[in-house]
């Protein structure tokens, strides 16, 4: 399994305003069918882009950076590789790490696909949605427009519905 290959745009090791909650080590993930328009990432929609990581690979690397307690899925979107990511995040949550997930799906589309359900429920923090540029506001903290929310993934599962973190939330609209 941790010779799995998941296809990654880039990385980050050290990054403090990709995720809430500390620094973190941010992979980008290859590949996304949302064409959200006015995406910032349009060359990682592209699945034959970027390159190949083993999933053992990315875990040596992740762990050359200590101060990266946090390790962010952003994109492209890491739900268009379910399985690969899950066996990452399996091994990362082992090693004790925060997991947060950006994702152009909403968590009541990921809660009914069984792969994307299963990484899923290795997340801690979903930021869901696709970008929609009608709801595009600055202001926001990790996002980029009003449609797309910061939740607690695990609370979320417990009461079967989204619950967002308000913490996180500079400006709610
Ligand atoms: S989900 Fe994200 S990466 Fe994909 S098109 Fe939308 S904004 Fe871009």
């Amino acid at each position: 399994m941790l010779n799995e290959t998941i296809r990654v745009a880039g990385v980050i090791p050290e990054c403090v305003v990709n995720a809430p909650g500390g620094i973190s080590y941010v992979i980008f993930a290859q590949g996304c069918k949302h064409n959200c328009p006015g995406c910032h990432n349009p060359e990682t929609h592209d699945f034959n882009g970027g390159r190949e990581w083993k999933v053992k690979d990315l875990l040596i690397d992740i762990e050359k950076y200590p101060l990266s307690n946090i390790v962010a899925f952003t994109g492209g979107d890491a739900f268009f590789q379910p399985n690969s990511f899950y066996e990452l995040a399996k091994k990362l949550k082992e090693k004790q790490y925060t997991l947060v997930a950006y994702s152009g799906f909403y968590f009541e589309e990921l809660i009914k696909d069984g792969a994307r359900k299963k990484l899923l429920y290795e997340i801690d923090i979903l930021i869901d949605g696709p970008f929609l540029q009608k709801q595009k506001d600055r202001n926001l903290n990790y996002r980029g427009s009003r449609n797309q929310r910061i939740l607690d993934v695990k609370k979320s599962i417990e009461e079967n519905q989204a619950v967002i973190m308000k913490k996180y939330y500079e400006s709610m609209k």
